[in-house]
């Protein structure tokens, strides 16, 4: 029978083995130890999640299922809402605990809370363990007076006066306790990782990216084992351009997914610094300053309300955006006619990661760079693209790039055509990414509308035809677009001035 402790780790991050708390206190005097993924509707849409990030967590899941194997267990995956496929699984495996790691999306937040009220109701004592983050979110707020610091020097302040965070947890023990008897006796094929055709994807996707942990400790293995490198890192500094070896770990989609911790990357990377006594970049362009970027906005996007839209969200300035469709698609796929902006969108959708200073350069170009979308309308599409495709840190480096929140340099613009120019003379991250434009030229690469049309001929590239037009024309736009982000700036001090006038709360 199934008399004594049964636990279920349920894991929806935090796919992984090591530094694993809530895995730790799953198996903590457990007889039995059910690890169990639920495959929710809401992040299978595949009009609206493309089959790039749910091939990367299928293949995380499967090797999150291969380190359970070779503890004597196996990773139990059932599909469906998790508040209605719960509480039968409670009764039919008799089970006590229930143990998973917190999350701080707003979705997530909500399902938690009704997994934990039918938890309790069923007699199941519910433990959730800090491990997305390298600091407790709530800790951090009940710091700082219950508010988020709002800029990234407040923040690293904030986690220099909490000190170090935790060190990574132990590794859990060889063998496991074995499965609850009536999980144990369900169709092997029905409870195991699915295919992407079984969910309603294609059969694959195009990414070069593996998901999983093994792939994330090899990762982090790989680019922190060229010790002068990660002392010297300065992101300002990097090469968007380069697609080969990315100038940067392109460790973000395990650490979205959890296949690799924040601390474990944290306490290796605080390991090399303390070899090279004090000889290393400091945030927030050093290598741990990326992590703390990652840690401030994800506690922003924790205690901002409407975090991921503008109106509403108190932190975010009111801008009269136009959005148009067909602008947006054009940009979504890779049809702007300015080659570096279609060349990283194309990235997007094949590879699903680019650089961030890529990033960058089409937030820019499709708000108050050039296109004047919302960024919201972005910040979708990314979320449909992007295998690190993260509710935080996405809604708050939208905010940025559009100027709508910390960052108010508006009249700073990323130039479409000499911006990437300057890393890449040759174009070879165009051509790689935009086949059309292989054959053209250097000099006409950035600009391909100003070839002669003799020289589009030789490079069988005409524009207009096989390749489009410049949506906009930059050099007009970029202007009247400051002018109304301008006009927008000065409409908010107004309007919070009007505010402190007439004796309410002044805004920040
Ligand atoms: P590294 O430079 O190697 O950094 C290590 C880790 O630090 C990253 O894996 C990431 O977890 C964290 N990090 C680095 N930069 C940032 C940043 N600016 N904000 C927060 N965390 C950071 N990153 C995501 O993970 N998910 C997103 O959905 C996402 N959306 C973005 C949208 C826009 C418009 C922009 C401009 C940036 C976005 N970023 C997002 C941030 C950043 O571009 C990526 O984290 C980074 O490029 C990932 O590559 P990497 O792992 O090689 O980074």
């Amino acid at each position: 029978g199934a008399m004594g402790a049964t636990s279920i780790i349920w894991f929806r991050k935090g796919l992984r083995i090591h530094d694993n708390p809530a895995l730790l206190a799953a198996a903590q005097g457990a007889d039995h130890l059910c690890p169990l993924f639920i495959l929710d509707p809401w992040f299978l849409q595949p009009d609206k999640i493309g089959v790039n990030r749910v091939q990367f967590l299928l293949e995380s899941l499967a090797d999150l299922d291969a380190s359970f194997r070779a503890r004597g267990s196996r990773l139990l995956v059932l599909r469906g809402k998790p508040q209605e496929v719960l509480p039968p699984v409670f009764k039919e495996w008799g089970v006590t605990r229930l143990c998973f790691e917190s999350d701080t999306e707003p979705y997530a937040k909500q399902r938690d809370a009704a997994v934990r009220q039918l938890a309790e109701a069923a007699g199941v004592e519910v433990h959730s363990s800090v491990s997305h983050t390298l600091y407790d979110p709530q800790l951090l707020l009940a710091r700082n007076g219950g508010k988020p610091p709002l800029t990234m020097q407040a923040f690293t302040k904030l986690a220099d006066a909490v000190g170090p965070p935790p060190a990574p947890a132990a590794d859990p023990p060889e063998k496991l306790p074995p499965l609850a008897p009536q999980a144990a006796s369900l169709d092997a094929a029905a409870s195991g990782v699915p295919s992407l055709a079984d969910i309603g994807y294609p059969p694959a996707g195009t990414t070069p990216f593996k998901g999983g942990e093994t792939a994330a400790l090899a990762r982090m293995a790989d680019y922190l084992s060229d010790k002068d490198w990660v002392c010297a890192f300065e992101k300002p500094k990097g090469n968007p351009a380069l697609f080969l070896r990315p100038a940067t770990t392109v460790l973000s989609p395990y650490l979205k997914f959890g296949c690799l911790s924040p601390r474990l990357f944290h306490a290796k990377l605080q390991q090399i610094y303390s070899e090279r006594s004090g000889k290393h970049t400091q945030p927030p362009v050093s290598l741990r300053g990326q992590l703390l970027w990652r840690e401030f906005f994800t506690l922003c996007g924790s205690a901002v309300p409407n975090f991921d839209r503008m109106e509403g969200n108190p932190i975010c300035r009111q801008i009269p955006w136009a959005d148009d469709p067909a602008r947006i698609q054009a940009w979504e796929e890779s049809r702007t006619g300015y080659p570096w902006i279609d060349a990283i969108m194309a990235q997007l959708r094949r590879q699903g990661w680019m650089h961030h200073l890529a990033r960058h350069s089409v937030a820019c170009f499709l708000t108050r760079g050039d296109l004047w979308c919302s960024w919201e309308a972005g910040q979708a599409v990314f979320d449909k693209y992007l295998i690190d495709a993260d509710w935080s840190l996405n809604a708050a480096n939208w905010q940025w790039l559009s100027a709508s929140a910390f960052f108010s340099q508006y009249f700073r613009v990323y130039s479409p055509i000499s911006f990437g120019k300057q890393y890449d003379k040759n174009g070879d991250y165009i051509r790689h990414f935009l086949p059309a434009l292989k054959d053209m030229p250097a000099k006409y690469i950035y600009e391909p509308w100003t070839a002669p049309l003799s020289v589009q001929q030789a490079a069988g590239c005409i524009i207009g035809k096989d390749y489009p037009r410049p949506i906009v024309d930059h050099a007009v736009v970029h202007k009247e677009n400051m002018a109304k982000m301008k006009a927008a700036y000065d409409a908010g001090k107004a309007a919070a001035g009007a505010a402190a006038g007439a004796g309410g709360a002044a805004a920040g």
